[in-house]
């Protein structure tokens, strides 16, 4: 299997995790039809994967609601900063959550450095993390909120 049909399988068994999220609030919904619901989320899939959801043992099917948080308007910086699902916990169907968190302490971490080399004010820096962080974590939340924009979403290589 290559790389990038790897990632299309990761992402696609989210999608399947998600797409059974929406009957997380649903009191009665029968194993069977969540089970018929997963055949037809994978009904164009390839036999092996196609057979792995057939072959599922009904019995142990169960609903399981999956929430997010709402991006937080911008708040005062102090020296105790947050990264990763603290902030931006989101529904798993674009795959993003750990790949934003490590995003988060990577961009953290070059503001900590330049700290570090007195290039910047701790404070500032962690203002600077914030910022950045929000501009290209909150999209990404929204984004993977969005039934529609998930399901439609292509992986590119
Ligand atoms: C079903 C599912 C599929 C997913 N698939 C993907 C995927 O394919 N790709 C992707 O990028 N992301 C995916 N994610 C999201 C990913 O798992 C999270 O975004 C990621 O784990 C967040 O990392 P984190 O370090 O911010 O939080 P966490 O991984 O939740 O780490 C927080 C840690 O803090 C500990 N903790 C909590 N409270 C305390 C306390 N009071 N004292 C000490 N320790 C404490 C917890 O035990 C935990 O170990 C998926 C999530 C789910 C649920």
């Amino acid at each position: 299997m290559s790389k990038q049909q790897s990632d299309r399988v990761i992402l696609g068994v989210c999608s399947l995790a998600f797409i059974l999220s929406d009957f997380g609030t649903a009191q009665f919904v029968q194993k069977q039809e969540l089970h018929q619901l997963m055949k037809d989320a994978v009904k164009t899939w390839g036999p092996d994967l196609r057979g792995l959801v057939e072959r599922v043992d009904v019995s142990t099917i169960a609903p399981h609601a999956i929430r997010r948080v709402k991006p937080t308007a911008p708040w005062q910086t102090t020296r105790v900063t947050v990264l990763g699902d603290a902030i931006h916990a989101m529904p798993p169907s674009f795959g993003a959550g750990a790949n934003t968190a490590l995003r988060d302490a990577a961009t953290l971490a070059e503001k900590l450095i330049a700290v570090h080399r007195s290039e910047q004010k701790l404070v500032d820096a962690i203002a600077q993390y914030e910022d950045t962080m929000r501009g290209y974590a909150y999209p990404i939340l929204e984004m993977s909120s969005d039934h529609e924009v998930a399901n439609r979403y292509q992986p590119t290589t």
